[in-house]
């Protein structure tokens, strides 16, 4: 995991004057400093700095003003910063608050806890419904993975631009059932840019292609499923159609090999693939498909599916330009970096809105990777 978090700094000197008046609905411009106020604060350098009490001239409304890094919490900026760089680290809540104490900055577990929460739940967008709010994109990239969340699993939907690597949005999901996935990446797709997203869906079918490294790991463990049934040598199915155990455990490498290969031209040797199950027979109703009829819709799905599992490899756009990185990792990219990686280093989120919001915090700061993520800009 690679992130650039800025982390903010303590000015006890460096006021922004108020602008408005915290009062709802008053329209006050004008505020006058009535008197200095000392504030204790837990920090890394200050025990105290001085705020001023403002007081609107509109409606006498009284307010306090602080320097620089300082909030009304009694936490500062940097404090809190240091806290969520430790968690978002891998440390859990209680280590860094020992960690914390051991540097003489005395704060409980717990105010660590709504430290993160509380600087995740102000990260902007990173849900489905926030792209209707106008990004746009030719190509979304999507991928589901689960969190550990209070015992069970929650699954979580990502979405990326497989463009720029962007990280969209992420959900939580009802299940990882293709009509689950569907409901949830329908409409990001209809967000993100219709238009441009159609041109592809025609020729491709997007709900597939979207979901291809999904596709990828679903056919490794399809494979390595069957490649066991096969080697315990107890379903005949093979020899009905002619098969030797050994061809068919050749076969389900090359599959293997292909679905990471993923080169358009090898949809001919998926035919190929095909065609030596094309004969098994569908078992009678009530009786358990074998390995036979299996690696018959295998191999039947992966080789139509073929054009939409590459058509990455050959979008262009008019200039013949290739509009999408060859490797198109992006989305695993996202997901290996900014969740998965998470997860492991962690027992487990207590609640779901938190395992979101982290996840999404971490997404948020993948995304700033050139420039930084300013923290302070999630505090104020
Ligand atoms: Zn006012």
């Amino acid at each position: 995991m690679r992130l650039k978090l800025l982390l903010p700094e303590v000015q006890p000197d460096h006021f922004v004057l108020p602008k408005h008046c915290p009062t709802p609905g008053c329209k006050g411009r004008r505020f006058y400093p009535r008197q200095a106020v000392e504030k204790k604060i837990v920090d890394a350098k200050h025990k105290q700095v001085q705020a001023w009490r403002y007081q609107c001239g509109a409606c006498g409304h009284t307010f306090r003003v602080y320097p620089q890094g300082v909030s009304k919490q009694h936490l500062s900026q940097r404090v809190s910063g240091l806290a969520v760089m430790l968690y978002i680290l891998g440390v859990s809540y209680g280590a860094v608050a020992i960690v914390l104490e051991s540097l003489g900055i005395g704060i409980g577990k717990t105010s660590v806890y709504r430290a993160v929460q509380a600087l995740a739940e102000k990260v902007p967008g990173m849900k489905q419904s926030n792209l209707l709010a106008g990004y746009r994109t030719g190509a979304v990239g999507a991928d589901v993975t689960s969190v550990r969340c209070g015992g069970k699993w929650l699954a979580l939907g990502i979405s990326v631009d497989a463009l720029t690597g962007m990280t969209l949005s992420i959900d939580g999901l009802p299940g990882e059932e293709a009509e689950q996935l569907k409901a949830w990446l329908e409409p990001i797709l209809d967000a993100v840019d219709a238009d441009a997203f159609k041109k592809v869906s025609d020729e491709t079918g997007r709900a597939q292609q979207v979901c291809k490294s999904h596709v990828g790991r679903n056919t490794d463990a399809l494979v390595e499923e069957l490649s066991a049934l096969i080697q315990t040598g107890q379903d005949r199915s093979l020899e009905t159609i002619g098969v030797s155990s050994q061809q068919a455990l050749a076969d389900l490498a090359a599959l293997k090999k292909f679905i990471h290969s993923r080169q358009p031209e090898e949809q001919a040797e998926l035919e190929q693939l095909y065609l030596r199950y094309a004969t098994a027979r569908k078992p009678a109703k009530g009786r358990r498909f074998d390995v036979a009829y299996r690696m018959r819709n295998l191999f039947l799905d992966r080789w139509t599916l073929w054009p939409r599992l590459t058509f990455y490899r050959t979008w262009q756009d008019e200039q013949g330009h290739s509009k999408l990185d060859g490797t198109n990792n992006d989305c695993e990219r996202s997901i290996g970096w900014w969740v998965k990686e998470r997860y492991r280093s962690m027992r487990g989120y207590k609640r779901e809105q938190s395992a979101l919001n982290v996840s999404r915090l971490i997404a948020h700061a993948g995304n700033h990777l050139s420039h930084g993520l300013n923290l302070a800009s999630l505090m104020a």
